[in-house]
């Protein structure tokens, strides 16, 4: 049997009529940048949520890129953020001219750990990028209890955990503003590239909103620097149709993550954390063995779809070579990356793929 890691097709080819509808209207109406649907999106998608509001942009990267914008970061600031997550987390930093400092994981969950921040901030500290990565909510509530007590702003990339909850609450609002992508693999994925904004404070959605269309309220009138970080039209009408399943695809998810939990038996397997604080989306299933790179041919040779999210921590990427922080600085973190994997977790897995990645492991 074959289980791929993710295929997308499935999903698509379901949803093919009333996706095309939509998308079909947006074309004749001519909706392209911004315009009715995505507004309706926005108000979807904060209502379906539990956010006051939400402003939509054209990537992931882009609301983190407004987030350090607004946090008012730049040259000579430093910015604490983990160093085991996609690159995009820390981007925004780097474009506002501010530096990365990168703080170790949790070995449980892959999260910043709140235990190891405030070694790690100095006068120069200004905020903190916290990611809730595989879907799973990081430590919230001593995270907050450090940014508040050194004055910090606090951003949460939510890009891979929409839907997640904190200790009953939506993750992205602990702190100042979070975000979100619609990046056709994640957990709600665009027909191409898409993104979420939100703030707790108005005033910030204001200016985000002025932001995200070249820094102006007015046309040709620009009181602030901005960008266009708009969504389109045809990502706003495919993502109505897709939100209303998204609560489904989420429980199919965690049911598929109960099992690999629940009867994944290799010996020497270390399977993430499953606190009782946060209630995980299941971006990624990702687990950690000392053979790795043997348990992935071993998977492949059965025709398992296996990943390696993230082989090379961000500390050890070229692009931030000149950081200083060397191998061996940050060892939860790069010890994950050595030893981890992740599994099949799509909506549209079947029981039988399901029990065949299980026997497949356990087999090892
Ligand atoms: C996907 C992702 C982003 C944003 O990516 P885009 O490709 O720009 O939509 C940011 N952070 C994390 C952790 C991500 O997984």
């Amino acid at each position: 049997m074959k289980v791929p890691f993710l295929d997308l097709s499935l999903q698509h080819k379901a949803l093919r009529e009333p996706a095309l509808a939509a998308l079909t209207s947006t074309y004749d109406g001519t909706r392209f940048c911004l315009g009715k649907d995505v507004e309706d999106f926005e108000k979807n998608f904060a209502s379906a949520l539990g956010y006051p509001r939400a402003l939509a942009m054209n990537s992931g990267t882009a609301p983190l890129h407004v987030a350090c914008m607004i946090a008012g970061f730049g040259p000579g600031d430093e910015v604490i953020a983990p160093p085991f997550t996609f690159i995009s987390t820390v981007w925004g930093v780097s474009y506002v001219g501010a530096t990365p400092r990168f703080v170790d994981v949790e070995e449980g969950t892959f999260n910043l750990d709140p235990a190891k921040i405030e070694a790690a901030i100095t006068p120069r500290t200004k905020g903190i990028i916290v990611v809730h990565l595989f879907g799973q909510p990081a430590r919230m509530d001593e995270i907050i209890a450090i940014a508040r007590k050194h004055g910090l702003y606090v951003i949460e990339d939510c890009a891979q955990a929409v839907g997640a909850r904190y200790k009953g609450k939506p993750v992205g609002l602990f702190g100042d503003v979070g975000t979100f992508s619609f990046y056709p693999t994640k957990n709600l994925g665009g027909c191409g590239e898409g993104g979420a904004f939100v703030a707790k404070d108005e005033p910030v959605h204001i200016k985000a909103r002025h932001i995200r269309v070249h820094g102006s309220d007015r046309r040709y009138y620009h009181d602030i620097v901005g960008g266009n970080f708009r969504m389109d039209g045809f990502q706003g009408a495919l993502l109505n149709v897709k939100l209303p399943h998204l609560s489904a695809w989420t429980a199919r998810r965690q049911a598929v993550a109960a099992r690999y939990r629940a009867e994944i038996k290799l010996a020497d397997v270390r399977l993430p954390d499953q606190p009782t604080y946060g209630q995980s989306v299941f971006h990624q299933f990702t687990i950690r063995h000392p053979r790795r790179d043997a348990l992935r041919e071993h998977f492949a040779k059965r025709e398992v779809g296996t990943d390696l999210i993230y082989p090379v921590p961000l500390h050890q990427q070229k692009c931030y070579a000149s950081l200083g922080q060397v191998l061996g600085s940050l060892p939860v973190a790069e010890k994950a990356a050595a030893t981890c994997v992740s599994l099949p977790i799509f909506p549209e897995l079947t029981d039988a793929q399901v029990d065949h990645v299980i026997a497949v492991i356990n087999s090892f």
